[in-house]
């Protein structure tokens, strides 16, 4: 099991964050409320935010500061779809409902781009990712996917970048191709969650922080949550935990797998040199089995990530591991300062389909594998209509069916680092 500590993680964007980042109280009473949501992340958060201004009274329990995990960790990228890709969710619930799946997917995409105006806050949003290929062979796997994306899924808003044309996008030797998407994005996920989080007290709602769910209990007509200072009862649960959910819920933890990623910023580089790298500036993201992502942040850092790790643990020294890539990727980087290396954990599924809904009125997001800022949205709305009386988005992920991990965690992460080995072998061959 982690715990969570009361202090953010030294990231760069928590280094870099304009001004203190506000800390809540602990909750120190009983309250009643309408629905109670543990879980401080992305997927909390956009719950919450949307129930609030339904006009619920939302009470928000963190065990420890808003996005302090992989929400306020991540790679910012916010990227259309979800970590298995559409062919897990078109098997399992067919063309017509995957397309209303997908549909949704690029409804989250319009709201991420337009929540921080509506709001008034400022996430640094830009817009514009690629998908690069590193092998001739794999190629060909982006060409399907624009294809199927425009005769499947009706999306029009991706291109196809080759030969000379590649360098305009990003002055890489790795790459050979990439699929631009003219809807992704990438942003600031911390001042994203801060966002959220206001906008949900400003709706009447409540976030209290330091405060863990150390058990819940159904009672008539609702759940009872426990805290160390006090409780909440509320007619409606949501489970947000992400990889941390552990022993608060057994039958959900046991579908997902706790797995490690991280990545490092670099010191602020030269802006010319910062956008002879990405003119375009886009966030970009290979196809490779075990990718590497990386984008520039506003003040000309180059963000990159690309390591994972099972079994809980991280790198001792994350620059060191991640220096060999970053300079694969940019050779023209090379012995260029890393200022800020950090890791979080990712909560994978067996088949990395996302896992979300409900029993009775008990719901719960998790397993968005790696692949959340856009997904926990979605989500969001799938949970949110639901308790608001329109199950219809809901029932296409119930459908979905995520079994547990064999064995439990403990047989479940050297298996799936065994598989991610053979994976990034793979990658070579
Ligand atoms: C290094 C890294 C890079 C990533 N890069 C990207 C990217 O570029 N693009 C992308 O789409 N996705 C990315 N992701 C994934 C993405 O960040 C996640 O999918 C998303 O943030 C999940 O949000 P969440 O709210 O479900 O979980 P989290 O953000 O993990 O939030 C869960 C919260 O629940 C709290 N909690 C847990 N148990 C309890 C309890 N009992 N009581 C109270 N609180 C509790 C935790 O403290 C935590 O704050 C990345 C993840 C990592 C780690």
């Amino acid at each position: 099991m982690f715990r969570q500590s009361p202090r953010h993680l030294a990231t760069y964007y928590a280094g870099c964050y304009p001004g203190p980042i506000p800390e809540r109280a602990r909750l120190e009473e009983d309250l009643d409320c309408d629905v109670v949501v543990v879980g401080g992340g992305f997927s909390g958060l956009h719950c919450a935010l949307r129930l609030a201004e339904a006009g619920k009274r939302v009470i928000v329990l963190e065990a420890s500061r808003v996005a302090w995990a992989a929400s306020g960790r991540n790679g910012g990228q916010a990227l259309l779809g979800w970590s298995c890709d559409m062919p897990p969710l078109e098997k399992a619930l067919g063309l017509d409902a995957a397309r209303q799946l997908w549909d949704s997917m690029c409804w989250a995409a319009d709201e991420l781009r337009e929540l921080p105006a509506r709001h008034g806050f400022e996430v640094d949003y830009r817009v514009g990712s690629l998908w690069t290929a590193v092998l001739p062979r794999r190629v060909g796997q982006l060409r399907e996917a624009q294809h199927e994306a425009l005769h499947k899924w009706g999306y029009h808003d991706l291109r196809l970048i080759e030969g000379a044309e590649l360098r305009e996008w990003i002055d890489s030797p790795r790459y050979v191709a990439a699929l631009h998407d003219a809807r992704g994005a990438h942003l600031d996920p911390l001042k994203l969650a801060q966002g959220l989080a206001a906008a949900i007290e400003k709706a009447g709602s409540r976030i209290y922080e330091q405060t863990r769910a150390l058990a819940y209990e159904s009672l008539p007509g609702g759940y009872r949550v426990r805290t160390a200072h006090g409780e909440v009862r509320a007619d409606v649960l949501v489970l947000a935990c992400n990889a941390y959910l552990d022993t608060l819920d057994e039958s959900l933890s046991r579908r997902v797998l706790p797995v490690g990623s991280y990545q490092v910023a670099t010191q602020a580089l030269d802006p010319q040199l910062a956008r002879s790298l990405l003119p375009q500036n886009s966030c970009v993201i290979d196809n490779q089995f075990v990718p590497d992502y990386l984008r520039l942040t506003p003040d000309n850092r180059l963000l990159f990530g690309g390591g994972c790790t099972y079994l809980g643990g991280l790198p001792k020294d994350v620059p060191a591991a991640t220096r060999p890539y970053l300079e694969r990727v940019f050779p023209q980087l090379k012995g260029v300062a890393i200022e800020y290396g950090w890791g979080g954990h990712i909560d994978v599924t067996m088949k990395r389909t996302p896992d979300v809904g409900r029993s009775g009125q008990r719901y719960w997001l998790q397993g968005f594998s790696g692949h959340g800022v856009l997904p926990t949205l979605a989500a969001a709305r799938a949970v949110t209509d639901s308790i608001a009386g329109d199950d219809q988005l809901l029932a296409l992920y119930q459908r979905i069916g995520n079994p547990r991990f064999p064995g439990g965690t403990w047989l479940a992460a050297p298996l799936e680092a065994a598989g991610k080995a053979w994976y990034r072998l793979r990658d070579f061959l």
